[in-house]
């Protein structure tokens, strides 16, 4: 609990408040925000003593979370009924309650241990997206304490606050928990199950005692998605996951590899005892019945520290034990032990690879259009490497890079796929790299020296290590122009630190979770979180793997940049087009040359700083020259590399630069009509290079300035003066509807300053 401050003198209830909310907004953790909250609510109006409540579970209590004052222990100690007293009228009734004297309300209840002295109470609900989720109780000694009307109404504004830097804190925990899960069985998920596995084989170590880890693969699952289709696997993967985890201990992790493989992590258990779990869990699973067939499965079992001190070591042995069950006719647990049947080896993994590095015709590329949602139009296309035969391309990649000609076969892809001819203009190409091929040197030199037109997407099936090289690498390709990708977002192998640490250009989100979002509420729920995560850190969304067209707008619905998908269009052979009548379900309608810009509701925490930051430096400008410098800065808060602003004098558009205030170029306005027709209707508008909805001199113009979208937002000063905010991207990426919105609030500050300057 944060130590109370000293009452402050001086600012006015209006700073404070504001002060407050910047002070809440920058708090990371849910305590420190509570902290922050109490701090703050100190300097309006005195008080004793405070409590957070939140509701719980099920709806039913109330569980304390923050404390000041004089019985914080007590305070701490005791969960509130809600159909009890004060606090559970307010969060049943969703209104503040004020309590002039406690004494004198019937409604009172005292908390066990506190004393019973007279106090004046104010009880207000937390309102977070219309939900009730706890109350924020403030308490002030004495007989004749009341709080004023004005003070409940600042406490109430407080609560407004609070409410929703807890919700976000709270949303960042649980995005932080669901990110380790797997969404369709809700076990661990790739990266969970390795994160556990290592925090067990640590605790094994620490204590001196075993750990065993099971890997179970399910028999010719192959058959059940072959014949009875997708949605009945995915029924048997859930089934399978339930019982699994009624066949282990409490204690036990049960985790989903990937596809048909199950993975079980046994604290305390040692190599026969390891064997007996493995054997009672593919009983287990077959129990799960398939039209009547039970699940088959086979089973690999290793131990630490017995075959393996570290984890992954140990994955792999386990690994290695199941492909001898598999090899030895299925249907059966294997231990791990030295002189097992291994995989094949490394020798005729690598001679198939090199066989196919050198096949006649190189290896074959498809290409699977990227909807760009604001335009309607392709933005860009993915590479995809094909094989002949029926293992996956993901496969061939995993072989060779166990046989160490990984960096050799991604860079033959890059190559056959940068060496298609004819791209439509205006599009970029999406090229797959996993971060061990990037640090390599074949793959550098596969990769031409102008990147503008090129994503680099970084897939990534195993944990990447914090490696500087790496880190180097990323930054000198977007030197050259790249932008970086990172795939399969959701699915378990991206982290949230990956996506810190890589601060991707664009998010790409795994369809696991895209699919079928828009009918399941918590896939929907986590979808959402994720994007807000990630434009939180400027990167732009792209949703993979849409199957049909709700799908489709559930994303245009969460302001994703980007779409890709079977309804949309299959990989095909170069240069594949959008099916009809998918692509213009998002796009925005053009008038003389110019994508009129819709209206998004949405905001987050990161951009309101940022926003009120902005507001502030606005505040001292006193100048243009001034001015101009705040313009180029407010371009990072709307995720573009610049903006500037203009005048209109005498039918003229005149940019505001450094040497001559408004003395620069000239454009009338008669010759770019798009522009002008905005101004007339004041809405905002955008231009993209190779969008052919685009005004074509627009496009030229921009691209002669050297950037490749360009978002226009009229502003109005009064008096018959009009201003424009130009905000340009150097990629062709457009601007996303929330976007837009940012922009128009942007120019809202700009258009206050510049009327005030422009005499
Ligand atoms: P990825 O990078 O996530 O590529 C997208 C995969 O999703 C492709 O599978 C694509 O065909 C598939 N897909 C696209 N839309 C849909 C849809 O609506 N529904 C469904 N069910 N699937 C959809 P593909 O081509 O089999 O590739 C699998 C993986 O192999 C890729 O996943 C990527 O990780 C890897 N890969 C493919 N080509 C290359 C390459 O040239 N280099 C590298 N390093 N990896 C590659
Ligand atoms: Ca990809
Ligand atoms: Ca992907």
């Amino acid at each position: 609990v944060i130590p109370s401050p000293p009452v402050q003198p001086g600012p006015s209830p209006l700073d404070a408040l504001l002060d407050a909310a910047a002070g809440i907004l920058a708090a990371d953790s849910l305590r420190e925000t509570l902290g922050r909250i109490s701090e703050h609510l100190r300097t309006l109006l005195p008080y004793d003593d405070l409590t957070v409540y939140e509701i719980e579970a099920g709806g039913r209590t109330l569980r304390p979370v923050f404390a000041v004052g004089a019985w914080i222990d007590e305070v701490m100690a005791d969960r509130i009924d809600v159909e009890r007293g004060i606090t559970g009228w307010s969060v049943r009734n969703r209104r503040t309650r004020n309590v002039p004297n406690t004494l004198l309300d019937p409604d009172c209840t005292t908390i066990p241990g506190t004393d019973d002295e007279a106090e004046a109470f104010v009880c207000v609900p937390l309102l977070a997206h219309d939900r009730v989720v706890g109350t924020l109780n403030v308490y002030r000694s004495g007989a004749d304490a009341a709080f004023t009307d004005a003070e409940v109404g600042l406490v109430e504004r407080f609560a407004t606050m609070a409410a929703l830097a807890y919700d976000s804190a709270r949303q960042r925990d649980t995005l932080r928990e669901q990110v380790a899960t797997d969404g369709l069985t809700g076990l661990l998920n790739h990266r969970g199950s390795q994160e556990r596995l290592r925090q067990e084989v640590e605790r094994a170590a620490a204590a001196g005692t075993h750990v065993s880890v099971v890997v179970l693969d399910l028999d010719h699952f192959k058959l059940i998605n072959d014949s009875y289709g997708h949605g009945e696997g995915d029924r048997a993967l859930a089934a399978a996951a339930l019982k699994l985890r009624e066949s282990v201990r409490e204690a036990d992790a049960v985790g989903r590899l990937g596809g048909e493989e199950f993975l079980l992590i046994l604290p305390g258990v040692a190599g026969a005892g390891a064997a007996e779990a493995a054997e009672r869990a593919r009983g287990a699973l077959g129990d799960v019945r398939v039209h009547g067939r039970p699940l088959e499965s086979s089973a690999g079992v290793a131990t630490a520290p017995d075959d393996a001190t570290d984890a992954a070591e140990l994955l792999e042995r386990a690994d290695a034990a199941l492909y001898a069950a598999k090899h030895g006719g299925r249907r059966q647990t294997r231990r791990y032990a030295a002189n097992l049947t291994a995989r094949p080896s490394t020798g005729d993994e690598r001679r198939e690879i090199d066989a196919l590095l050198r096949a006649h015709g190189g290896l074959q590329i498809v290409f699977q259009p990227i909807l760009e949602l604001a335009t309607g139009r392709i933005g860009g296309f993915e590479a995809l490497t094909r094989v002949p035969g029926d293992r996956r391309p993901d496969q061939w990649f995993a072989q060779a890079h166990r046989a160490g000609l990984g960096a050799e076969l991604e860079a033959a892809a890059l190559g056959a796929a940068l060496a298609v001819p004819g791209r439509p203009a205006g599009t970029f190409l999406a090229l797959n790299v996993s971060p061990h091929a990037l640090v390599s040197d074949v793959v550098l030199a596969a990769l031409p020296e102008d990147l503008g037109d090129v994503v680099i997407e970084l897939t990534e099936h195993e944990l990447f290590s914090a490696d500087e090289l790496l880190d180097e690498r990323l930054e000198m390709l977007r030197d050259r122009g790249a932008r970086v990708a990172l795939d399969d977002a959701g699915a378990g192998y991206a982290g949230l630190q990956q996506l810190i640490r890589v601060a991707p250009d664009i998010l790409k989100i795994d369809r696991s979770l895209v699919g079928g979002a828009h009918a399941d509420p918590s896939r929907f729920a986590l979808l959402e979180a994720l994007s807000a995560f990630a434009s939180q850190t400027g990167a732009a969304v792209c949703g993979e793997g849409i199957e049909d067209l709700s799908d489709l707008q559930a994303l245009a619905d969460l302001d994703a940049t980007y779409a890709q998908g079977f309804v949309l269009a299959r990989p095909g052979p170069p240069w594949p087009s959008l099916l009809e009548a998918t692509a213009d379900v998002t796009a925005a309608r053009v008038r003389h040359g110019v994508r009129l810009a819709g209206a998004a509701t949405s905001g987050s925490g990161a951009w309101t700083r940022a926003l009120a930051t902005l507001a502030d430096d606005l505040s001292d400008v006193a100048d243009m020259a001034a001015l101009l410098s705040v313009g180029h800065r407010a371009a990072r808060l709307l995720d573009a590399d610049d903006a500037s602003l203009l005048r209109v004098v005498d039918g003229a558009l005149e940019l505001l630069t450094d040497e001559h205030e408004f003395e620069g170029s000239r454009w009338p306005l008669d010759l770019y009509p798009g522009t002008l027709s905005l101004l007339e209707t004041r809405t905002p508008g955008q231009v993209i290079a190779g969008d052919p909805a685009s005004d074509p001199s627009e496009i030229a113009e921009m691209e002669r300035i050297g950037f490749r979208a360009l978002l226009m937002v009229p502003m109005w000063m009064g008096e018959g003066r009009w201003g424009l905010m130009e905000v340009y991207r150097r990629h062709a990426q457009a601007f996303t509807a929330a976007e837009v919105d940012r922009a128009r609030v942007v120019a809202l500050q700009f258009a206050a300053v510049l009327g005030r300057l422009w005499r």
